[in-house]
């Protein structure tokens, strides 16, 4: 699976807390991160992360383009609802987007939690269907 990871500031520990807990899960995947984001998590987990740029200059639209072209199958974004975020319309379109395209979306720990522990049930074999059905009618 291609899962995304995005954490603001003041949520990027929990993120880094988040991706060590659940290592042994998320390497068996392709992961993908804004850059900040990247960099802590490859740092304290040696996780391999593809980086976009940095959420503020374009890593989150950089993502939304992957869910437009139905690339990613989990997206776990770690927001901070206390803090006014300079690329306010960047996330908000990223999150439409993930409605748009019925992308599963985790904007918390403790959804996140959920869903990774959901991949290793077998809860996300709908999506390979999906991508099968979409391969088949050249979508
Ligand atoms: P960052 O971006 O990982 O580069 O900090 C995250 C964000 O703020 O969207």
């Amino acid at each position: 699976m291609n899962i995304a990871l995005i954490a603001h500031d003041k949520k990027k520990q929990a993120m880094i807390q988040f991706t060590q807990a659940y290592k042994h899960i998320l390497k068996k995947h392709q992961l993908f991160a804004t850059g900040t984001t990247g960099q802590k998590i490859t740092e304290a987990t040696e996780l391999s992360v593809h980086r976009f740029q940095s959420g503020p200059l374009g890593g989150d639209q950089q993502i939304g383009a992957k869910i437009a072209d139905n690339e990613l199958d989990l997206v776990i974004f770690f927001r901070d609802p206390l803090t006014a975020q300079p690329h306010e319309p960047d996330v908000s379109a990223l999150m439409r987007l993930c409605d748009v395209h019925m992308i599963p979306l985790a904007t918390n720990a403790a959804g996140a939690e959920i869903m990774v522990r959901s991949i290793e049930q077998g809860d996300f074999e709908w999506r390979e269907m999906i991508n099968q059905k979409k391969k088949e009618q050249n979508l």
